[in-house]
């Protein structure tokens, strides 16, 4: 149950609640309802009712702040017949989170610290009020800030474990994996894996596009870790074995952590010389920690000029080939390595649109090009989304031919 009068105008979107199903979903649990209710102590308990009366546990989320339109947790304690107090440990980690960032302190914080009689306290390191759970008839009511880089946090390091102890019997072991793909559509990945019986081999799957991504996630359950394991490497071996060239990382990892681990690893300096992503694909190396171990400089060479004056890109390419083109992809990543005096340049030129497309080349229209001490790749894709995504799916593909390049596939396509 997420709880915001601004989920209920539709000024926020609830993004929580689809997070944690899918969070109890790799869990093995079934979400029975999603609801979302205002501010209002009558709506709160009538929700919580009903959900109760569906559910072994509720997760809410929601009006744990500290102004007057926060009102979880009276609602919920008086649902209860329970009293309020403060948490002197809550208490103590918003007072010491004002100091760390020198806010100035109102008294209505305090009220953040306020927990229902007889629940225990989920702490929250990445936000102010604390959550907390509660145990009544047998069920579990859990409730988190609404925030939902708090709920991404709390959820799984404070929710789940207290689900699982409670649970555990129920559930099962269950294990999962999260299988993340790039350059092929959701329709034909289900396609690719139709002929295979998931079932029979006692996985669940589940396919979420998840842009720019595909995310296949497995799920076993069984009796024993050692088998719900087991389960997920043969089922994940089926996928692999049929989608290899489009898979580029499993579980937390990211495209560009993959990438800048392959980098690190092989002791590899990059520059980077973007037209159409504007600097976009850097920008996602750079969100990596230790990026500096391998990335040397990234060049926004957006205008004919810049991409002749800085990268060498011959006038006379430019001229009768056009700035969207192999061959001036090609030059910019040669122009941009040479530069930077590394062993690779990459780059990226192209039309996001929505407008500048022509017959031939039409807006989604990208040029990529990856040169090393000895030879350059250039690919080339049409995307047909809207700007921001097709800029999006543009650095996407320039982080794919980079990692599709560090693990050697790259070299042995046709
Ligand atoms: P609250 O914990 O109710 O004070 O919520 C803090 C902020 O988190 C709200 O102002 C919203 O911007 C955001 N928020 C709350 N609930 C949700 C939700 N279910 N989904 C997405 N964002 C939310
Ligand atoms: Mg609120």
């Amino acid at each position: 149950m997420t709880i915001g009068n601004e989920l209920i105008s539709g000024k926020t979107q609830d993004t929580n609640s689809s997070f944690i199903a899918r969070q109890l979903h790799a869990q093995g649990w079934q979400t029975s309802v999603i609801m979302s209710v205002p501010d209002d102590e009558g709506a709160i308990q009538e929700g919580l009712n009903y959900i109760m009366s569906l559910s072994d546990a509720v997760v809410v989320t929601g009006g744990l702040g500290p102004t007057a339109d926060d009102i979880t947790t009276s609602a919920i304690a008086r649902a209860f017949g329970l009293g309020i107090y403060s948490d002197q440990a809550a208490l103590k980690h918003i007072r010491d989170r004002f100091e760390k960032f020198h806010l100035k302190w109102t008294a209505n914080n305090e009220k953040q610290a306020q927990v229902p009689e007889g629940a225990e306290t989920i702490k929250n390191s990445v936000g102010m009020a604390w959550g907390y759970s509660l145990k009544k008839d047998g069920k579990i009511i859990a409730v988190v800030p609404g925030v939902p880089s708090e709920v991404k946090r709390m959820v799984p390091d404070g929710i789940i474990p207290i689900l699982r102890k409670e649970f555990r019997d129920a559930a099962g072991h269950v294990e999962s994996r999260t299988i993340k793909l790039s350059g092929i559509t959701e329709a034909n990945v289900d396609q690719v894996l139709a002929d295979v019986d998931f079932g029979s081999l006692g996985v669940n799957i589940g396919f979420y596009p998840n842009f720019p991504e595909i995310q296949i996630v497995l799920t076993a359950i069984a009796a024993t870790e050692k088998d719900a394991k087991e389960r997920i490497i043969v089922a994940d071996e089926r996928v692999s074995e049929r989608l290899q060239q489009y898979i580029f990382a499993y579980d937390q990892d990211t495209l560009e952590s993959i990438v800048a681990g392959l980098l690190t690893d092989k002791n590899l300096t990059l520059a980077v010389a973007e037209s159409c992503t504007g600097g976009l694909v850097t920008d996602r190396l750079t969100d990596v920690p230790g990026s500096s171990a391998f990335l040397e400089r990234g060049v926004i060479a957006y205008s004919n000029d810049c991409k002749a004056d800085l990268l060498g890109v011959p006038e006379d390419v430019l001229k009768e080939f056009g700035a969207v083109s192999e061959k001036t992809a090609v030059s910019m990543a040669e122009g941009v390595r040479k530069l930077g005096k590394c062993n690779l340049g990459i780059s990226t030129t192209g039309i996001a649109g929505p407008t500048g497309g022509t017959a031939d080349k039409p807006v989604g229209t990208v040029f990529v090009a990856l040169a090393d001490e000895t030879k350059t790749f250039c690919r080339h894709h049409t995307f047909r989304w809207d700007r921001w995504r097709n800029k999006t799916m543009m650095s996407q593909a320039a982080l794919m031919m980079l990692k599709r390049y560090l693990t050697g596939e790259l070299q042995h396509e046709r």
